[in-house]
């Protein structure tokens, strides 16, 4: 991966300053560290006065390219993704442009009235994935997609739990070959990691 956890890195100048705000150095994947979504980065520093990052200066370029939506400006000031629970991206999947939440934990987004308000607002023209940075490499780890016609699809393993307004919730079995290209690809993605992480730590 050249960017954060496949989102799309913004190359403009921010609008906002993170302040001691990291959440994005905790639960995005950073390649050229060998660091995996949902665990915290070994130059972090959550909540430090001075900034999150402790390598500012010298960070990977994908750090110094990385923007949320907050820090390029969207959403209110106060919604900065540490006090709001979640890191915002857009970033496509395919060829479909979504909003990603990542939340911080998960459950943020279901306990947070203000994150379900910009994902309504947002699901009108774009789908809206939201998932926990927990357990990133298991293949099976739930997540959920608000879709522009109103559905939710909740997905674990390879059930999808449908639901629409006003209509029973339907149960459907995801199609054989997007889960198992799945498992390929965060077992290419765990391999490569390992593989990253023993090279850093050869040139320590
Ligand atoms: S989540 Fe956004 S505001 Fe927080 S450190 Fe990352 S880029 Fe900055
Ligand atoms: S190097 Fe700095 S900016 Fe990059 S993930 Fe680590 S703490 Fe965050």
């Amino acid at each position: 991966m050249s960017a954060r956890d496949s989102d799309s890195a913004a190359h403009s100048e921010p609008v906002r300053a993170c302040g001691a705000c990291s959440l994005c150095c905790t639960v995005l994947r950073v390649d050229a560290l060998g660091k995996l979504g949902g665990t915290n980065c070994v130059h972090q520093r959550p909540g430090h006065p001075e900034g999150g990052c402790g390598v500012h200066a010298r960070r990977p370029d994908v750090c110094r390219a990385y923007r949320c939506l907050w820090q390029s400006g969207s959403f209110e000031a106060a919604d900065r993704p540490d006090r709001l629970g979640a890191v915002l991206s857009l970033t496509t999947e395919g060829e479909t442009p979504m909003l990603f939440v990542h939340e911080a934990h998960r459950g943020a987004y279901e306990a947070s009235p203000r994150l379900q308000a910009i994902a309504a607002d947002f699901r009108v023209t774009l789908p809206v994935r939201i998932s926990a940075a927990e357990d990133v490499m298991d293949p099976d780890r739930p997540y959920r997609v608000l879709l522009p016609n109103g559905e939710d699809h909740l997905v674990t393993g390879d059930r999808i739990t449908v639901r629409r307004p006003g209509a029973p919730d339907q149960e459907r079995r995801m199609p054989l070959l997007d889960r198992s290209l799945r498992g390929l690809v965060l077992s290419v993605r765990r391999r490569y990691l390992a593989f990253v992480a023993a090279q850093l730590r050869i040139r320590q």
